[in-house]
């Protein structure tokens, strides 16, 4: 749906935004030069200055020299609150002094060391008792390598080709459906249906249920602006799955830290499988995939003809120990019920002010995990999207930095256990003075 102030527009206003983006991109740039600096040598050396896309904003990404508690400091020495919480892979923050230890006290048994060591148990242990549907697990070292290797469980479990994902939904770098199925995807045989749309999911199973490994669904779709999927709408799809045999795989790479047991546990939703990632790994890199022992049991390597998954870095002891600490010590289920309260009441300050100034956007999500959108209309998908004008986005991201808070560009925010109540009161104050500052540009 298009979204009214939008195209309510007047030409003025629209040569304004143009305008007022141009001029935040250039003050931007001319207060930071050490960045411009090194973005220029980084582009000689990595393909548009870049190793991970999402990082990419105009006129040139921001670029951190250090980070302590829930602040970042750029090469230029600004110094932003972080909202983004590293995509929710902070949630412990940048210095967390539990997870620190327990890395300084895993390095200091030694790094590399090619064999078994407890901490993959310890880590196993606390997910399997926070997760009930996880009753056996496997780690790996990314959200996207998990994915893949759940849904190749599915096909080998089912000895099925098909997988079922939704328009929106991103899964991982080879895994992405944001508009359709990404050139740089895996190649599986993938059904892409409207994500939110039961009628559609269901149709989809009448016609290949026979052929359908499973359905790789975000709970809440993420990466595409923290759109919560219906209840209804995922329970359809744990009912079609178990009708036809396949496996219902929720990623949870995000989501996890709803609550105490992910948002699978606030639905009452139980999948087969779950994929983990982000923040469970403490602040390093992190995957995990698993679920009922059923099918787990594929990775077994006592048994004939076991699925084989190595991979050097699967139970790299800095990951294991400080997971364990963080999950068991400091994201107590408690601390985690509290943490999704607190971005839930954030959300609805966030929703208020909008309202009551009568701008085009609004805030999406679940728990501590937001998205603000350029749009005041109803978004149910990632279609929905499309009524926004992202140059207000832009602007907002630009004016927040200029204030001192930073978010994705996108609008994404995961908040971290580190963020005082003042850094909060202190953001939606920014937003207040955007939302003034800004606002001939919308009324
Ligand atoms: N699934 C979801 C829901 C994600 O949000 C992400 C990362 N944004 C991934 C998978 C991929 O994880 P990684 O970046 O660790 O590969």
């Amino acid at each position: 749906m298009a979204d009214t102030m939008t195209t309510n527009r007047t030409a003025a206003q629209s040569q304004a935004i143009d305008d007022a983006v141009a001029q935040a991109r250039d003050s931007y740039a001319a207060a930071r030069p050490l960045t411009r600096e090194l973005h220029e040598r980084a582009c000689a050396v990595l393909p548009g200055g870049n190793t991970r896309t999402v990082l990419y904003h105009q006129p040139f990404p921001l670029r951190i020299a250090r980070a302590f508690d829930a602040i970042v400091e750029d090469v230029d020495g600004h110094q932003y609150v972080d909202l983004l919480g590293e995509y929710s892979a902070g949630l412990y923050g940048h210095s967390h002094p539990v997870v620190t230890k327990a890395m300084a006290d895993a390095l200091a048994e030694g790094i590399s060391r090619g064999a078994h060591t407890r901490y993959e148990i310890d880590l196993a242990e606390a997910i399997c008792a926070r997760y009930p549907s996880i009753e056996r697990i496997r780690f790996t070292n990314s959200g996207t390598e998990a994915n893949l290797m759940a849904v190749t469980a599915a096909r080998a479990f089912t000895g099925r080709e098909k997988i079922v994902a939704f328009n929106g939904g991103y899964h991982g770098s080879l895994l992405t459906f944001k508009a359709g199925a990404a050139g740089v995807n895996a190649p599986y045989p993938t059904l892409i249906v409207e994500y939110n749309d039961t009628d559609a999911a269901r149709a989809t199973f009448a016609e290949h249920a026979g052929s359908i490994a499973c359905v790789l669904v975000e709970p809440m779709q993420g990466s595409s602006g923290c759109i919560p999927g219906d209840p209804a709408f995922l329970a359809a799809l744990r009912e079609e799955t178990t009708k036809a045999g396949a496996l219902l795989i929720f990623d949870e790479v995000m989501t996890s830290r709803t609550d105490q047991g992910g948002l699978q546990g606030r639905l009452g939703i139980t999948p087969d499988l779950t994929t983990l990632g982000k923040y469970i790994g403490g602040g390093s890199s992190f995957g995990a995939f698993g679920g009922r022992a059923g099918v787990m049991e594929l990775f077994d390597p006592t048994r004939p003809g076991a699925l084989p998954h190595a991979g050097t870095f699967n139970n790299n002891v800095l990951t294991m120990a400080a997971g364990h600490a963080g999950l068991t010590q400091v994201y107590t289920p408690e601390v985690a019920r509290r943490h999704t309260a607190r971005g839930e009441r954030l959300r609805e300050t966030l929703t208020a002010r909008f309202a009551a100034a009568g701008a085009p956007f609004q805030a999406t999500g679940v728990g501590s995990l937001l998205a603000i959108h350029p749009t005041a209309s109803p978004i149910r998908s990632i279609a929905d999207l499309a009524g926004g004008d992202p140059r207000l986005l832009e602007l907002l991201f630009l004016d927040l930095l200029d204030r001192g808070y930073y978010m994705a560009g996108r609008g994404y925010l995961a908040l971290s256990l580190v963020l005082t109540q003042d850094q909060l009161d202190g953001f939606t104050a920014a937003i207040d003075d955007f939302l003034t500052a800004r606002a001939s540009l919308w009324s």
